[in-house]
């Protein structure tokens, strides 16, 4: 039986797009809580360590614009927990996100960008002298948690070719902090699987943006399978990270973009945001036209983010 503690798996579509007839979508984005998404599938993991262990409190890092930091305030204010967000105040306009995060009481707290690092570190201090326990939990759910939220996600995905006699040669998704990367590939490595799993960067450029998910996946691999062999050299030759996409940045679209995201409305019905998802979409797109991959099995993850989609609707589209 699924429940709110359990909602595993997230269901698997095909497109039956014309062009590319075996591509099909991973629906991270309909985990049923708060709106689902990568961060969803984080989170539970999460809040399963702090259950387990001895928290009355929450601390973590996002924007106003953040999924992560709205499904965090979610699961705190479900345990009557509180919940303390620090953000940067150059990110922190009215979002829906934000106003979920008011309405699931979370303290939102906005410093500079520069601020930010401290004022955690002072926040969870300051907790712990008067007698709180904080749990704390790093940007966008980054971490091995986070990291075994994927390698669960991977799983997931060969019950599912498995009962479909389908593999997918390709795996398609936005790539951010890089966690969610980082559990696919070391899902892959475990597995000995044969395909490529390709990350699209929607901000942050290589060599760091790669390395990031390098250093995850050998953290990760380290603490859990300690003996499992597998080498640098095999890590490295596993991780793509594509950064053709990243347009002008974090947040920033483009034309290619929008009309990638309306063009999935209209075709599949399906929602996609400026920020990851859409990003993704497009750089996944382009990059099967220019590799020639139309006869491919491909699969996308569609990592979430339902309230970014309608903070732009009610925008601009
Ligand atoms: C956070 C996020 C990502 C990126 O996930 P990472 O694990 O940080 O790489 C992708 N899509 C959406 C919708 C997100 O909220």
């Amino acid at each position: 039986m699924r429940s709110v503690d359990g909602f595993y798996p997230s269901p698997v579509i095909c497109l039956n797009d014309k062009e590319i007839p075996g591509l099909y979508v991973k629906r991270e984005d309909m985990i049923p809580y708060s709106f689902g998404g990568n961060k969803a599938r984080k989170a539970l993991l999460f809040f399963k360590d702090i259950d387990d262990g001895d928290y009355d409190c929450v601390v973590t890092y996002g924007s106003s614009h953040s999924n992560h930091c709205r499904v965090i305030a979610n699961m705190a204010a479900a345990r009557k927990m509180p919940c303390y967000l620090i953000g940067p105040s150059e990110v922190s306009d009215t979002t829906f996100n934000s106003r979920l995060m008011g309405i699931l009481a979370a303290e939102q707290t906005t410093v500079p960008v520069e601020e930010v690092s401290d004022t955690i570190d002072k926040k969870i201090a300051e907790l712990k002298a008067s007698g709180k326990k904080p749990y704390f939990i790093a940007g966008g759910g980054h971490g091995n948690i986070g990291t075994q939220a994927f390698v669960d996600c991977y799983e997931e995905i060969k019950e599912y070719e498995q009962s479909n006699g389908i593999k997918f040669d390709y795996i398609f998704f936005a790539s951010g902090t890089g966690t969610t990367q980082a559990g696919l590939v070391c899902g892959k490595l475990l597995n000995k699987d044969d395909r490529k799993i390709i990350g699209i960067s929607i901000a942050r450029k290589n060599p760091r943006g790669r390395d990031v998910v390098l250093s995850s996946i050998k953290e990760y691999l380290e603490e859990r399978y300690p003996e499992s062999g597998i080498t640098s050299k095999l890590i490295e030759e596993n991780t793509i990270f594509l950064d053709d996409y990243t347009g002008d940045g974090y947040g920033k679209d483009s034309e290619g973009i929008n009309m990638v995201i309306k063009d999935s409305l209209i075709r599949y019905g399906m929602p996609l945001d400026a920020t990851y998802t859409g990003k993704a979409f497009f750089g996944m797109k382009d990059y099967i036209q220019k590799n020639g991959l139309e006869d491919k099995n491909i699969l996308f993850i569609h990592t979430g983010g339902t309230p970014l989609f309608f903070d732009e609707i009610i925008s601009e589209r």
